[in-house]
């Protein structure tokens, strides 16, 4: 696996894989990697020849109350782990490679839909600095594919959205939630919780899936199971944000007549905040 940090390394690189005639799959993370992350480069490698692999904790879309600084930085882990998983390259772009002209005039890329709702009315801004990094960060690797994980349901739709509406020629590809045992969505926050906490955190999941289940089995007044839901929540220790039944595609308040739906919830847990979702596709 090679290192690499500039804009004019990577492209580099991955020019030449290009002009040998391989496909080129990008997986963006922000690090402190764990499974779910390795599942993603597992799932590009099944299309692509050769994958790259980008750590950046992108200060543009952390707020200023929240965890930038404190986020869990662990570059020589990770990339043992990386190449456990057969990763050609890891880019590691550095915050003056990223933002040469600094943050606050940076050129910016935004999804006017679907980025107020749900962690975009909890972290204004967030999404911004998503987008905009996204953009910037498949002009630098120019892949032919990109995987994301579902766990992060609103950002992919928004990212889907991006690539749609700006032409972007990069196929966006989605991965399944990677999960402990015990039900709870891998994630490098979970690694705040107290051992206190860590059981607590399983009943978000309990939730989701306790209203999936009421859902598939044909209930649809679905804002007495978001009220019961963060009922439930609340009663094991939590305190939700959101817990909401959305149509897939817009992530707007799904009705009775919807069929393509999701619920996406996220909760405080102590100082932690944790997403989470289901999918649910019923039959007309
Ligand atoms: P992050 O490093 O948290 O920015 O995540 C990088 C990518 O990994 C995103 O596409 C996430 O959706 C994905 N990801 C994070 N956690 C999981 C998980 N538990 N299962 C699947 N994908 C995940």
């Amino acid at each position: 696996m090679q290192v690499l940090h500039t804009v004019n390394e990577i492209r580099q690189a991955v020019g030449q894989a290009r002009r040998a005639g391989k496909r080129i799959g990008f997986v963006p993370t922000m690090g402190n990697l764990h499974e779910g992350h390795l599942q993603l480069v597992r799932q590009a490698h099944r299309t692509c020849d050769v994958v790259v692999v980008s750590i950046f904790v992108n200060p543009l879309q952390f707020g200023l109350n929240e965890d930038w600084e404190q986020y869990p930085r662990t570059l020589e882990a990770d990339s043992e782990k990386l190449v456990g998983v057969n990763t050609d390259f890891l880019f590691c772009p550095t915050e003056t490679e990223m933002y040469p002209n600094g943050m606050a005039t940076q050129t910016k890329v935004e999804a006017t839909v679907m980025t107020n709702v749900l962690c975009g009315a909890s972290r204004p801004g967030h999404f911004l600095g998503v987008t905009t990094v996204v953009a910037k960060l498949f002009n630098m690797v120019l892949p032919d594919e990109a995987v994301f994980g579902i766990k992060d349901y609103q950002q992919l739709a928004v990212i889907r959205r991006m690539a749609e509406d700006l032409c972007i020629p990069i196929q966006i590809t989605a991965a399944p939630i990677a999960r402990a045992d015990d039900g709870l969505a891998l994630s490098s926050r979970n690694g705040y919780l107290t051992a206190a906490e860590r059981p607590i955190a399983t009943g978000l999941y309990r939730s989701l899936r306790w209203a999936q289940q009421a859902i598939e089995a044909g209930r649809r007044d679905y804002a007495a199971i978001e009220a019961e839901a963060k009922t439930q929540l609340k009663t094991a220790g939590m305190r939700p944000d959101y817990f909401s039944v959305i149509q897939q595609k817009t992530l707007e308040a799904a009705t009775g007549q919807d069929t393509a739906i999701a619920i996406l919830a996220a909760v405080y847990l102590g100082k932690t905040r944790l997403i989470d979702n289901v999918i649910i596709n019923l039959h007309p």
